[in-house]
């Protein structure tokens, strides 16, 4: 079933002019459900979960119609992963909607040295330590899905954003991520702050199966962009059926 990405994507190409090429990228048909190359499709290998917390992807204008997205693949992985595109003059009432649903706690998942320090935490409360009810939201982390200068401008020019708690992550791993090459490795990429979010919230699973995912894709990615065959039993591919098959399916 097409998922939110998915369906943005879809209204994004709907309202082009032209048809989107993406840099560097190939002109050759591509399956609906993992924009791969049918030789190279990975959708038996997408992971399915329960998980408590959720995901909101505030997205640039054309970030849902680039192939190295990763805001997809958690799409794929957080089964609640909501997704908007994102502009300065308007903003869709269902984002504001879902920003005052009482069953979500939001969080704005960003450096803390860009925001007041008293909106910045560093953690996320776990649901076994709350006592009171009423408090045991689910947590609902907003990336802001874009290059780095269109997230900082998603943070400093969307006024609903302001009332929210900034989440300052501090990874102490360096990027994966080899898709785009951002000449940093301490830049991560969407699918990886997804998965850094979902640790802080105890949700192991998922954490490890981003991360596997992840791993899969960009092999599958890179394979199909220069031609090569992809072998379906490697280690990222066992990596990733270990963690996200129950025991004993793997
Ligand atoms: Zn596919």
């Amino acid at each position: 079933m097409p998922h939110a990405v998915s369906h943005l994507r879809a209204a994004r190409l709907a309202r082009s002019a032209k048809p989107f090429l993406a840099r560097g990228g190939f002109k050759r048909e591509r399956c609906a459900d993992c924009r791969l190359v049918p030789s190279h499709c990975m959708c038996a290998l997408r992971p399915s979960l329960t998980t408590r917390a959720g995901v909101c992807l505030l997205m640039a204008d054309i970030e849902p119609l680039k192939p190295s997205n990763t805001g997809w693949l958690v799409a794929d992985v957080v089964p609640d992963t909501f997704a908007f595109g994102w502009k300065r003059t308007e903003t869709d009432p269902a984002l504001l909607a879902l920003l005052r649903d009482p069953q979500w706690h939001p969080y704005v998942v960003f450096p803390g040295r860009y925001a007041a320090p008293e909106r910045v935490v560093r953690t996320v409360q776990p649901p076994d330590s709350l006592r009171d009810d009423a408090q045991k939201k689910r947590p609902l982390f907003i990336l802001l899905d874009g290059t780095w200068s269109e997230a900082r401008k998603m943070f400093r020019r969307s006024p609903y954003l302001d009332r929210l708690p900034v989440l300052s992550l501090e990874p102490d791993q360096t990027s994966q991520y080899k898709l785009r090459n951002s000449g940093r490795n301490d830049h991560f990429c969407t699918s990886e702050v997804a998965a850094l979010c979902m640790s802080l919230a105890g949700e192991r699973v998922a954490e490890q199966a981003l991360e596997a995912y992840l791993a899969v894709f960009t092999q599958h990615y890179l394979h199909a962009k220069n031609q090569q065959p992809i072998a379906m039993d490697g280690a990222a591919h066992q990596r990733l059926r270990e963690v996200s098959l129950p025991p004993g399916r793997a």
